[in-house]
């Protein structure tokens, strides 16, 4: 691997041959190129959102949109268990007062 934070080495680099090997071998992706291992194309995954789009690399999702949609999805069921929770309590308290006792 190319070490591109020493400045000397990076002005080299775009010396030797222009700024798009610097570019090239710096990609604006926050994904490493060591992490990387399965390929891309014909991943077959799609966003389970929409259904729609074909996700690609580490992507969940297609689109902002979709995980908006997605955290609102997770927020409404996390909700529903709460409720449902919260029902339980309410009714074993309900119980306990009709029955009384200490
Ligand atoms: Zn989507």
């Amino acid at each position: 691997m190319l070490e591109l934070e020493d400045p000397s080495v990076h002005e080299a680099l775009e010396k030797a041959a222009g700024r798009e090997v610097a570019k090239m071998t710096r990609p604006a992706s926050e994904v490493s190129p060591q992490t990387v291992r399965t390929p891309v194309v014909g991943s077959g995954r799609r966003c389970p959102v929409c259904n729609e789009l074909e996700l690609s690399g580490r992507q969940t999702v297609c689109s902002a949109a979709c995980r908006r949609a997605r955290t609102r999805q997770r927020e409404t069921a996390a909700r529903q268990v709460r409720d449902q929770g919260i029902r339980v309590l309410l009714e074993t308290a309900l119980r306990k007062l009709e029955e009384g006792g200490p």
